[in-house]
């Protein structure tokens, strides 16, 4: 292993605050890089597509959180539903009562995070805050006994601009702190605020992060 992975993940490490989590997202790096980190105490990685992750949980530790955070259609939901703790991207009534439906089959329940899209650039997936209040007004929801809503996600955009970023960020804090005493002020599931990447994490602390998934920074770049 020419990168020094287990470096990387301790720097880290160090920066997080107590009460936030690391999700390592491991997409495009190879199982041996995972193990590294596994073997440092690393329990949660994060990928963002079915087949890649069929095939590293089929041959990983079984004690691995798998968080899947890329655009999911629906039709996929049936092959990650037996194992994935956590999707991070739900945009979509559809893709929440397909998840609901799979993980029901699974008899499990599936722990969600529903993607904001705040970020200007037009390519990023999510809802729009107005389509989250939309869904959660809906009210369907709430009799979803295999999914867990647990909060919120979102990508800041891709610029140099940290005060843009910064702004992004705030306005999910902002519209976390909304949903919570609307919908969610009963429950002490609805407590994750996913953001923060390797170049804006330090700026996701500070708008009330609490799980920050990280690649290139612990992995180093991502050869595709
Ligand atoms: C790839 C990816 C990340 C990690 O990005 P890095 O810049 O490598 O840290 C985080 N979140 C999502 C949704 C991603 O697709």
């Amino acid at each position: 292993m020419d990168y020094d992975v287990k470096g990387h993940l301790h720097q880290v490490l160090d920066t997080l605050p107590k009460g936030v989590r690391l999700v390592a997202i491991s997409k495009y790096h190879p199982e041996a890089y995972i193990e590294a980190v596994y073997a440092e105490g690393q329990r949660v990685f994060g990928e963002s597509h079915e087949q890649e992750l069929r095939r590293k949980h089929a041959s990983l530790p079984s004690d691995i959180e798998w968080h899947f955070i890329g655009h999911l259609q629906t039709n996929k939901v049936k092959y990650i539903a037996p194992y994935v703790s956590m999707i991070e991207s739900v945009d979509s009534i559809r893709l929440l009562r397909e998840i609901n439906r799979q993980a029901e089959l699974c008899d499990r329940q599936i722990k969600v995070l529903l993607e904001l899209h705040i970020a200007e650039e037009s390519t990023k997936y999510g809802l729009t805050l107005d389509a989250c209040r939309q869904l959660l007004d809906g009210g369907e929801w709430r009799d979803m006994q295999h999914v867990r809503i647990c909060g919120l996600m979102m990508m800041a955009s891709f610029v140099d601009d940290r005060e843009q970023i910064r702004r992004e960020m705030q306005t999910a804090r902002d519209f976390f702190d909304e949903v919570k005493m609307k919908y969610f002020a009963d429950d002490p599931a609805f407590c994750e605020r996913s953001w923060g990447m390797s170049d804006d994490y330090l700026i996701a602390l500070e708008t009330g992060s609490t799980m920050v998934r990280i690649g290139t920074t612990i992995f180093g770049p991502r050869i595709y």
